[in-house]
């Protein structure tokens, strides 16, 4: 272990040597980045292997996060702050002649996820390893993750994330550890012994490899590990070759066929996906982490009774849940459990998190699909569906229509969400808001039958990528003022709000934004050719682009200004910068038709001379986790404007709040818990409220023509986007947009919410002029937002869920 920087320098450059066969003065920045990886691999080696040895012998239980997504981002910098080697590097390497800030733009992002959900699972593996749980990630490894988005003539354009093309320093092919995943064929049903006995015959085998990524733990070093898994073939080429010319044909194409099952994450985000290539991906992950989970299990020498009481399996959304009817299988097939026992087992075992109330993201597979692809696993899901069914009318005699709405099977579908809540132990939300409309609306009668299985569990994001990582200067400010307990208590920031009126901390919480909007404002110069005023208000909205979220609505409002300023040219104004980043699905027509409205937006606005010194808009192309590091510290103003009851938590929110922006939003998803600490005061509030969206929904009364026809405002920003004028318009490409809106009702309610939101965005500039004002409401964000670490999420989900404690108690929170 390097743990000074001459040390450091003397490895740095033997490796260099012995690896490369480079001197310092030959190595490219992409040959350092190599060498520093490699040498935290060896620094960490050892530990790893003792964390897994440590679980063995203390025989811990063990969680395995099970999660179709993981939204890494890249790994050097926070793998450097966790191991403690942070300044040692950056001075060695400075030393050196590099910049460690250059060498990590060298890491490719891990874009394993489509955003929050799978951010989410990469914040949950930072805060396990750091708190001292024996807690694993199990994901796929896309050869393709989320694809780079590239704008062209303001259009989305997408291209494949070869992310892989250089190696992964990172991971570690464990070929000795692969098992074999099984597709299609027919079940065979005997009698041996007395005992019925079930065997898939004619069916295709492939190898499942795994890919080991070492988590690192903040301090104490404590490794855990994410293992992503790869599909080969597992056909013997040597029988192929003795079989002719037309079976090597055939060889070919069936290795084409497996490999394209961890070839590509889907990348749509909240969307149904009804793909048999998806099912398969979703097959192979459950089948091949449960293998390789139970061999794990087995190698502690204690009963398949006691597997409750030592591994703990969650699955993030509903795209794991074939874990249950996989585990049903073993336990049945081959480790010749009776039905109720290895019911027993499974449902003490697994655990699920709900993450989304819009029906069309709740996943359902064709019956047709599951049962030629998985024969044997469909015969167990129609089993559990069957006697779910008949304990349902047995206790409710006669309800054929609750039997009817809470079916695992109906209408020829597989609903995943149910056989998730049958199937395991717990059911949880991922916001107070949601978990409650969960219980009251799309869960009800679910949450009717088993109330105890239902719990709150509120998203958090790691302090130590979007704080310390992200805004080092913020950081060592709060260590200065406060001390550095924070760091492993993150609740200690509170300590901050005595500091909120302290003219010279606000001033330096000032200061530290202006160097971040500098910093973003140099990005977006060098990207775009754009120069942006570090003095105005830095307003961003970045997220999935998605009709709920209502990037429209902001939109609509920077016409609406553009409007106001051409209005009244002369009047003094608070300068803006809208700054805009995502992805739409590439299917999802109408988000991408508003990515090329920002676009349009923006181009008229940035080139209009009347708009200097008032008004900017930039859109900033494929929104990552490592862009995402670079925005989000200079942010004054947070959008957090979804229409109330659809955003199941939010995570982006927490980010900006950590950061010292101020949320303009509405009482949805986290939002709601931010303002029980913020109040009125430290938020802007706006908008309907999800009551009321959900009477709107119920029992209509909404008109957005109505909405159209009332407020000039709305005419006017609605009008430009289908006639001639300032935006538009030779071939009424937002047409979509306009119809949406005003054909089809608004689904929603960004007309109904347009003129609070604007009156609340006045408010806003009127604010921002007090700057003293506008720092204590920074600082009281940041000194509230501890609450939303992921330590604490994690901590709860420990205790309450998982019933784990650390291995060793370092870090309290
Ligand atoms: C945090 C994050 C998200 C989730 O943002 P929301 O505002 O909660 O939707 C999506 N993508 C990336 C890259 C993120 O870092």
């Amino acid at each position: 272990m390097f743990n000074n920087k001459e040390l450091f320098k003397t490895a740095f450059k033997e490796q260099l040597v012995s690896r490369l066969g480079k001197s310092m003065d030959e190595a490219t920045a992409g040959d350092i980045y190599k060498i520093l990886g490699n040498l935290i691999r060896e620094v960490i080696g050892r530990e790893w292997a003792e964390t897994n040895q440590e679980y063995k012998s203390q025989q811990q239980k063990q969680v395995y996060y099970f999660s179709m997504e993981f939204l890494i981002g890249r790994l050097l910098g926070n793998n450097l702050l966790n191991l403690g080697l942070l300044e040692t590097v950056r001075d060695g390497l400075l030393e050196l002649g590099w910049n460690l800030e250059e060498i990590e733009e060298q890491e490719p992002d891990a874009g394993l996820g489509n955003g929050g959900l799978g951010r989410l699972a990469a914040c949950f593996l930072d805060s396990l390893a750091s708190l001292g749980y024996a807690g694993h990630g199990c994901g796929i490894r896309y050869k393709y993750g989320l694809f780079e988005q590239k704008i062209i003539d303001g259009h989305q354009v997408e291209l494949p994330d070869d992310w892989l093309q250089k190696g992964n320093v990172w991971e570690e092919r464990r070929p000795d550890k692969r098992v074999l995943v099984s597709f299609w064929g027919q079940v065979e049903i005997s009698e041996e012994n007395g005992r019925t006995v079930f065997r898939t015959v004619n069916d295709e085998k492939i190898w499942a490899v795994p890919y080991d990524v070492p988590v690192i733990g903040y301090g104490d070093l404590h490794v855990n590990t994410l293992r992503l898994w790869s599909a080969e073939s597992a056909m013997d080429p040597a029988r192929m070759r003795m079989q002719g010319q037309n079976s090597y044909y055939k060889f070919l194409d069936y290795n084409r066929s497996v490999e394209s099952i961890s070839e590509f994450l889907y990348p749509d985000d909240s969307g149904y996906e009804g793909k048999l290539l998806r099912l398969k991906q979703q097959y192979f992950l459950c089948s091949a982490g449960l293998h390789s989970v139970l061999r794990t299990f087995e190698k502690l020498g204690r009963p398949y009774t006691e597997l409750p009481d030592k591994v703990a399996l969650h699955i993030n959304d509903t795209h794991p849940t074939l874990l249950i009817p996989e585990l049903m299988r073993i336990l049945i097939d081959d480790q010749g459990f009776g039905w109720d026992e290895a019911w027993d087992i499974t449902t003490r075992t697994v655990s699920y998190t709900n993450h989304t109330l819009l029906s069309e993201a709740l996943e359902k597979w064709p019956v047709n699909m599951v049962r030629e692809l998985l024969p044997r696993v469909y015969m167990i899901i129609e089993e559990i569906n069957k006697r779910f069914c008949g304990m349902l009318l047995e206790r409710f005699p006669g309800r054929q229509d609750l039997v009817d709405q809470m079916a695992i099977i109906e209408s020829d579908q597989v609903k995943m969400a149910h056989l998730a809540v049958v199937g395991s132990y717990s059911v949880n939300g991922v916001a107070q808001l949601h978990t409650d409309l969960l219980k009251q609306d799309v869960m009800k009668p679910f949450y009717e039958l088993y109330p105890e299985r239902f719990n709150n569990k509120t998203n958090g994001i790691t302090h130590r990528r979007w704080l310390m990582h992200a805004n080092p200067e913020l950081s060592r400010l709060i260590s200065e003022t406060i001390g550095t307990e924070w760091i492993l208590n993150p609740h200690q920031l509170l300590k901050l709000e005595e500091y909120k009126d302290d003219p010279a901390f606000q001033e330096s919480i000032m200061r530290i934004k202006r160097g971040n909007k500098l910093r973003l404002a140099d990005y977006i110069r060098q990207k775009q050719g754009i120069s942006v005023d570090p003095d105005s208000i830095f307003d961003v909205q970045v997220k999935r682009l998605h009709g709920y979220k209502r990037q429209l609505m902001n939109i609509l409002h920077v016409m609406h200004l553009y409007n106001e300023i051409k209005d009244h040219p002369s009047e003094e104004r608070v300068p803006r910068t809208f700054i805009f980043g995502a992805k739409a699905a590439p299917g999802y027509y109408l988000a991408k038709s508003i990515i090329k409205l920002i676009n349009v937006v923006a181009d008229v606005v940035n080139r209009d001379p009347q708009m200097n010194g008032k008004l900017k808009v930039l859109f900033l192309e494929n929104y990552s986790v490592s862009l995402a590091e670079k925005i989000i510290p200079a942010a004054n103003v947070s959008e957090q404007i979804s229409t109330a009851g659809k955003e199941a938590s939010g995570t982006g929110n927490m980010k900006f709040m950590m950061n010292g922006a101020l949320t303009i939003g509405t009482l949805d998803g986290a939002n709601v818990e931010m303002h029980e600490m913020l109040g009125d005061d430290n938020m802007f509030l706006f908008g309907l409220r999800s009551e009321e969206v959900l009477q709107y929904y119920r029992s209509g009364g909404y008109h957005a023509r109505e909405m159209y026809e009332r407020d000039p405002r709305i005419k006017r920003v609605m009008d430009q986007l289908v006639s001639a004028g300032p935006f538009c318009c030779h071939d009424l490409e937002f047409g979509l947009i306009s119809q949406s809106i005003l054909d089809l009702n608004d689904e929603f309610f960004v007309l109904r919410d347009f003129g609070s939101y604007a009156d609340t965005q006045a408010a806003i500039d009127r604010a921002y002029l007090d700057t003293q004002a506008w720092a204590a409401k920074s600082i009281v964000n940041i000194a509230h937002a501890g609450h939303f670490s992921s330590d604490c999420t994690i901590n709860r989900y420990a205790a309450d869920i998982w019933k784990i404690r650390p291995v060793q108690p370092a870090i309290q929170v």
